[in-house]
């Protein structure tokens, strides 16, 4: 697992990633016919790249602000700010997802529509809460390059 900062940092294979998002302000998303308030904060929302381009294509299309909410995860993607992203190439977000555990989940069935073993693709990030050692250690090898 590697722990990138911007798009063009991340391999154009296919794999899985955790976004890192920072909300500055709560939020009200919708999803379907739902909706409910993001408090402000962190928060990882996993997926994964399948297409071409691979995992560097998809990072840079949630980077940008010129785009139509596609995705339930646009919502954040437009309002808040990315600050990274974990990539495990070849991997699986709902495996990411489970990893994460132990993070509370905001909101049921947030991007995680076409999945049947996750409850949601998005974890609320509580400050100074532990990631997984793998995870951890990730963002420390990101800080030392
Ligand atoms: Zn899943």
């Amino acid at each position: 697992m590697i722990f990138v900062a911007s798009a063009a940092d991340a391999p154009s294979t296919p794999g899985a990633y955790a976004l890192a998002l920072r909300l500055g302000a709560p939020l009200d998303v919708r999803i379907e016919k739902n909706s409910a308030t993001l408090a402000a904060g962190d928060y990882l929302y996993c997926g994964s790249a399948r297409g071409s381009g691979g995992l560097r294509a998809r990072l840079a299309r949630h980077m940008r602000k010129d785009k139509r909410a596609h995705w339930h995860v646009d919502q954040l993607t437009l309002a808040g700010e990315i600050v990274g992203a974990f990539i495990l190439e070849g991997g699986d977000e709902c495996a990411l997802n489970a990893a994460l555990s132990d993070l509370p989940i905001p909101v049921a069935g947030f991007g995680s529509s076409d999945c049947r073993r996750c409850a949601a693709h998005l974890r609320f990030w509580p400050e100074g809460a532990a990631l997984p050692s793998r995870w951890e250690n990730a963002r420390k090898a990101a800080r030392c390059t």
